[in-house]
């Protein structure tokens, strides 16, 4: 962990970024630890799974009413996102209380979610991907994103940012998080990866290193760089830079666990 965020060790720890808390936003990602899961899934787990063993229905909606319990919420007040790597990022409004868990999903991929309504809390779950949370200064728009490497280059985390502004954000006063993911070092790579960053834009080459015939990928990197892009201050960037992979005590890794584990989330809301 850096000096831009916090490490809040309580029943239910979570990290935090000092740049969010400086301007009152109230937001949380959480690790593995403080909930009622067990097995593969111990314990703060908020999928089902998708191999085959599978957490069961009731412990997934108690651990997302537990993080609720931290901003003083409860589940119901929770939108949860249908995560399968795409680019999409919708609107989320009152009526999208629940979606997810008390609410039928939402039926198309949606990796993130942009809202206005006031204490609607945006959910983005991972286990190596990157989860990125946005607010604007004067909290009257928030965001949560799923970034694995097909939404990253998708541009998913610049595409969250233009429904901010199309909600009113001013570029300028938008905050971002970069929550924990997987390493640069533990990251590996095939060729069609690289190339498909490349392709998108040259300037990408910098997140790669040549490792024997793969690459290494820096996504905290690269989610940070495309932030900026989309005209985000560098210095409104936090980034927790705590590896998943590297760090089995505190989280959840798709690459380290193989499909049978647990995925952490990421909660935030104005
Ligand atoms: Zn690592």
């Amino acid at each position: 962990m850096n000096n831009d965020f916090v490490f809040v060790n309580g029943k239910i720890p979570y990290y935090q970024s000092r740049l969010f808390n400086e301007y009152g936003v109230p937001h949380a990602f959480f690790t593995r630890i403080g909930g009622v899961s067990g097995g593969v899934f111990e314990s703060l787990n908020f999928a089902i799974g998708a191999g085959d063993i599978k957490d069961t229905a009731e412990n997934v909606a108690q651990n997302h009413e537990l993080a609720a319990s931290v901003f003083g919420l409860h589940k119901e007040d929770i939108c949860r996102s249908y995560q399968t790597h795409t680019a999409c990022v919708e609107q989320a409004y009152a009526a999208d209380r629940g979606r997810g868990l008390t609410k039928p999903p939402y039926s198309h991929g949606v990796d993130g979610m942009v809202t206005t309504e006031k204490k609607l809390l945006l959910s983005v779950r991972s286990a190596d991907c990157v989860p990125v949370l946005l607010c604007d200064k004067s909290k009257s728009v928030c965001a949560a994103v799923h970034a694995g490497w097909r939404g990253t280059v998708a541009g998913i985390t610049k595409n969250a940012v233009e429904l901010m502004v199309k909600n009113g954000a001013r570029r300028e006063d938008i905050i971002a998080a970069i929550g924990p993911c997987i390493c640069g070092d533990c990251y590996e790579v095939g060729y069609e990866t690289q190339g498909e960053f490349i392709n998108t834009n040259p300037e990408y080459s910098v997140f790669f290193r040549p490792n024997r015939e793969k690459y290494m990928l820096d996504l905290n990197r690269a989610n940070e760089f495309i932030l900026i892009s989309a005209g985000i201050k560098p210095e409104n960037v936090s980034v927790l830079n705590i590896c998943t992979k590297c760090n089995e005590e505190h989280f959840y890794s798709h690459r380290r666990d193989g499909i049978n584990r647990g995925t952490m989330s990421a909660l935030i809301h104005i």
